[in-house]
């Protein structure tokens, strides 16, 4: 698995546009692709309606990770946001890191929602590269 995140100008804005759409609550979905290249942006409901916490709804998740692996494509990462902050993996999201995935974490900088990614492992989160490329 790359240990970094290569995505479109417009792939960041849809997914953008949707954390900002979800806020006060937390947003959350899946991104698939190849080779750290994503290919795909596939917002999934937050089953638990909460602005501190997320857990994808069951059947959506199960219906993306069927799209993601039907197209021959890779989970590459897990985007959430943080409406209230902070721009980094909560205690909770690194204890609940299940997936070897980059994480994508999303939060309201000054007046433009920002993105970081970061790896979770062995109970530690580090900030990997996100890149934006192209339209
Ligand atoms: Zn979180």
């Amino acid at each position: 698995m790359k240990r970094s995140l290569t995505l479109s100008r417009a792939q960041w804005e849809q997914m953008r546009d949707y954390v900002e759409t979800q806020a006060p609550l937390e947003a959350c979905g899946l991104l698939g692709g190849r080779n750290g290249h994503v290919e795909v942006v596939i917002p999934i409901r937050n089953a638990e309606n909460s602005p501190v916490r997320f857990r994808m709804e069951p059947l959506e998740q199960l219906r993306a990770f069927e799209q993601i692996e039907s197209a021959g494509m890779e989970l590459l990462a897990i985007f959430h946001s943080h409406p209230h902050g902070p721009a980094v993996p909560s205690p909770t999201d690194i204890a609940e890191a299940y997936y070897q995935v980059i994480q994508v974490i999303w939060c309201p900088g000054e007046g433009e929602w920002l993105a970081h990614a970061f790896w979770i492992e062995a109970g530690h989160a580090a900030e990997v590269p996100l890149w934006i490329t192209g339209v």
